[in-house]
């Protein structure tokens, strides 16, 4: 049954704004299709970002219809079906969906080919995200070309396609008021969970044992899923970037990298800690852990409205850089091993991302004429550098195996930044405390 705490007003108010940026013409979007894993099992359903932004409404088979002259917002949804109730769960058909949500009309999605192209008549221009979805195109090109079929007897087709990820992904770049809050409570407990694992963590488990701990706690607060595959991973596995196979022991002496983030109500928090497994880090973990987390910081210090995207992440290079001269990674000079981009032997990603809705949030990183895009209030995105060192003849033995990273998710605010993530422990202080805590609990 429908949460009847649920407010339709930020919907309504994004589908303003996008109305306002259309201008003209008729915007058709739609949500994810259902997908099967295997046989008769599904993938848990998620619906589509953009939909979901624009409707709050959560349930496959449905299509938006925003009207810019008047204007008016049509949803398309599943008719009620006590049959397919019974087996599936409740769906709000038509009527209930128009009142809850705030759409001017509602109708059963089994009428879009009759009303589509009703609706798409005598508009000059369709708003639709072209080439996302080819069985979509391909539906949408017949009620298009349904449309043109009438032009004798005086019906005009929409003679201009836009693509609606353009202003979506502007509009979905800057975080509104509700947005901000959902983030921060994903962040919140993603937090929790990174602190639980810290406490569970010891030599002798698996790496499915923690990431069973980072689920339990995401679950038991209301979060509807993982936001992205967790990463849990000891020893040298950290330095496999998108490592996700979780099934190696956890050795004394190895850190252990965990990024992972949970989805609430659609938003996610992206968080990545790396701790030592037995909880006291090695004289060259130290090292290379105080090297990343200062480079976290000087990154962090350039996250302000109004500084370049790429400013963060040339802090934490030079940062990482120095420390890979130090250790004797790396030879000749600061700015050499800058600009020859030797420092991406073991710093090989950027230092952030948008986030939102999506994990790799919506929105561009340049401008039109190619220079970076700036910093504004509002737009929440990740800071995360690293430092990965795989075992090779040139370099130090004691640093062989090292993968640190360190990501928060940061919001930028009217005069700098606000950390969603700050409550995750992260200095080396911080992490030994809370992992003596756990030794203490343990050894009663
Ligand atoms: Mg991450
Ligand atoms: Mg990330």
């Amino acid at each position: 049954m429908p949460n009847n705490t649920f407010d339709a007003s930020p919907f309504a108010a994004r589908r303003t704004q996008l109305l306002q940026r259309m201008g003209q013409g008729i915007a058709i979007i739609t949500t994810a299709p259902e997908r099967l894993r295997n046989q008769d099992s599904h993938y848990p359903y998620r619906f589509d970002s953009h939909f979901y932004y624009l409707t709050g409404f959560t349930e496959p088979e449905a299509v938006l219809v925003l009207q810019a002259e008047p204007a008016r917002a049509i949803l398309f949804c599943r008719p009620r079906h006590p049959e397919r109730e019974i087996w599936d769960g409740f769906r709000h058909g038509p009527e209930m969906a128009q009142s809850r949500f705030g759409f001017d009309a509602a109708y059963s999605i089994e009428e879009l080919d009759q009303r589509l192209p009703e609706l798409l008549a005598n508009q000059s221009v369709m708003h639709y995200a072209l080439g996302a979805d080819m069985t979509w195109d391909r539906r949408i090109l017949r009620w298009l070309n349904t449309v043109r079929e009438q032009t004798r007897s005086g019906v005009r087709a929409p003679h201009r396609i836009q693509d609606i990820r353009e202003p979506l992904s502007a509009m979905r770049r800057i975080k509104d008021e509700t947005e901000r809050m959902l983030m921060q409570h994903a962040a919140d407990i993603s937090c929790r969970a990174h602190r639980r694992a810290m406490l569970a963590a010891r030599p002798g488990l698996s790496e499915y044992a923690i990431e069973a701990e980072l689920l339990y706690e995401f679950r038991r607060h209301g979060a509807q899923a993982p936001a992205y595959t967790s990463i849990v991973a000891g020893g040298l596995n950290a330095c496999t970037l998108h490592y996700v196979g979780n099934a190696a022991p956890l050795r004394d002496g190895d850190l252990l990298l965990i990024d992972a983030g949970c989805e609430f109500d659609g938003y996610a928090a992206d968080i990545t800690r790396t701790f030592p497994v037995n909880g006291l880090f090695s004289a060259p973990q130290r090292d290379v852990y105080a090297c990343v987390l200062a480079a976290q910081a000087a990154a962090l210090d350039r996250v302000r409205p109004g500084a370049g995207w790429n400013e963060p992440h040339d802090a934490a290079v030079r940062v990482l850089a120095q420390g890979m001269l130090d250790w004797g990674l790396l030879k000749g000079s600061l700015d050499g091993v800058i600009e020859s981009g030797d420092y991406k032997q073991f710093y090989m990603h950027r230092t952030g991302h948008w986030l939102g809705l999506d994990v790799h949030d919506v929105g561009a990183y340049k401008q039109d004429n190619g220079d970076w895009c700036s910093l504004e209030a509002g737009m929440t995105l990740t800071v995360e550098p690293g430092c990965y060192i795989r075992p090779d003849d040139n370099i130090p033995t004691a640093f062989h195996g090292i993968g640190i990273r360190i990501e928060d998710d940061v919001c930028v605010t009217a005069n700098g930044l606000d950390i969603l993530t700050a409550a995750a422990p992260k200095s080396i202080d911080d992490i030994e405390n809370l992992m003596r805590e756990q030794q203490h609990a343990f050894a009663q």
